[in-house]
């Protein structure tokens, strides 16, 4: 199976503060693979830096199938088949998802028959239909915008997607829902790195793999096994077991900064 997103080494920083120390990742194509940490651990940072945010510092290497990435812009990382999915999907009233789907398509080269062909095909099973004439995001629930981003991704078709915290502040009800939206998302082309706090998603998905972060690096990779361990265990049993030292912030479990970088001025 080929690597459809390989990260080696990759180191993030901003001003003096490392944050991503020397991150290793293979997602292959065909694959999904859930990276799980603590809050502040960097996964979100990740996301970022891979996608091409500018706020970084960035060492090490980021392969989106033969391509290195990190010197690419925004628009470059996408048209090549990168998608990420926001933790805060931004609301842009005015917009509808329709018409975003079949412009933001078009920008990809991808002809209009395709594009309602592949809406068509997808619409339903994401529960999407009501929305294609509302505006994007608008006044949609948590659970209802994560599924309208995973069809959006569906329908662009990437050949990484990654998806920030897919979970975080939805109900038991919308994360089943979520998860399901994720699973349908596997295609032998595609590679998917969803990125969650919480072990209860994959009560609802099995990912391929699972990778738990901790201070800015992949400290271990495994399967479902560590799913279990998180669920019942938390960091803190990873932590021992690895040897690794809790570094005690001043903050507690609250959301970290950077995660508040996605909203934009739409937002109400
Ligand atoms: P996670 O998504 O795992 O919760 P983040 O990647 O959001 O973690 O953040 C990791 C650490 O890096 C946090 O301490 C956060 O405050 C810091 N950080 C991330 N981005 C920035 C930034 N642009 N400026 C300053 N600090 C940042
Ligand atoms: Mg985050």
């Amino acid at each position: 199976m080929s690597v459809a997103l390989r990260v080696s080494d990759l180191k993030a920083s901003v001003a003096t503060e490392d944050i991503l120390r020397g991150v290793d990742l293979e997602v292959p194509f065909g694959e999904i693979h859930a990276i799980m940490g603590p809050n502040g651990s960097g996964k979100s940072t990740l996301s970022h830096v891979l996608t091409g945010h500018s706020a970084y510092e960035v060492e090490g290497s980021a392969q989106l199938g033969d391509e290195e990435i990190l010197s690419l812009e925004i628009d470059e990382r996408s048209r090549l088949g990168l998608l990420h999915g926001f933790q805060y999907p931004t609301e842009v009233p005015g917009i509808r998802l329709g018409a975003f789907l079949k412009e933001a398509a078009e920008e990809r080269g991808i002809d209009a028959d395709e594009v309602e062909r592949r809406i068509e095909e997808s619409v339903d099973r994401f529960g999407m239909r009501p929305f294609l004439d509302r505006s994007l995001n608008t006044d949609l629930s948590g659970g209802e915008k994560k599924r309208s981003e995973i069809f959006q991704m569906v329908v662009l078709a990437p050949k990484v997607a990654i998806l920030d915290e897919i979970d975080s502040g939805l109900d038991i009800d919308a994360v089943r829902q979520v998860a399901e939206a994720v699973e349908a998302m596997r295609r032998p082309d595609v590679a998917v790195l969803m990125i969650t706090h919480y072990a209860r998603i994959l009560r609802y998905l099995s990912p391929d793999r699972i990778h738990v972060m901790l201070e800015g690096r992949v400290v271990e990779s495994g399967g479902p096994e560590l799913a279990e361990e998180l669920e019942t265990g938390g960091y803190d049993a990873v932590r021992e077991r690895l040897g690794i030292e809790t570094v005690k912030k001043d903050q507690p479990d609250i959301p970290a900064a950077s995660e508040f970088f996605t909203e934009t001025p739409f937002d109400r």
